[in-house]
């Protein structure tokens, strides 16, 4: 599939699609790194559009949170409401990436890799499985490259 465009991402935030094409986005999103890069692109991109001065993100973020706790009433902007809740799905999103990410070299983890972690007691099994992520990452990023 081709991949979307930040305009596309854009539209995605401000709820724009029909709910097909969000469908597709989002099938997309789980499976393509490079979309997902211009995704958070453009959830940057719609809170800048909406700055407004004097405000910063932590703020809005604890006011985003007492609003849905009900402890205050009213927020500034509807469209920054969205934006928070798409870096929301954007981090459980990467939360679960990494999740499978690491599940999958789990089972894919080559027995002379097994050998050397066992063989290596001051490094921890999770620092050389992030080692090893880091590696693949590195080759899933050049062959992106190459299309
Ligand atoms: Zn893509």
């Amino acid at each position: 599939m081709k991949h979307i465009k930040l305009d596309d991402w854009l539209l995605y935030i401000e709820d724009e699609l029909a709910e097909d094409t969000r469908k597709v986005y989002e099938e997309h999103l789980s499976v393509c790194d490079h979309c997902f890069k211009a995704y958070l692109q453009a959830i940057d991109k719609t809170n800048l559009q909406e700055e407004i001065p004097g405000s910063n993100f932590t703020e809005d973020i604890v006011q985003y949170v007492e609003e849905q706790a009900g402890f205050s009433q009213g927020f500034k902007s509807n469209t920054k409401k969205k934006s928070l809740i798409h870096y929301a799905i954007a981090a459980s999103m990467t939360a679960l990436f990494m999740f499978t990410g690491l599940f999958t070299e789990l089972i894919e983890i080559p027995s002379y890799v097994k050998k050397e972690i066992a063989n290596e007691e001051k490094h921890s099994f999770t620092d050389k499985l992030l080692e090893k992520r880091m590696e693949v990452r590195k080759n899933v990023n050049q062959k992106e490259g190459e299309q």
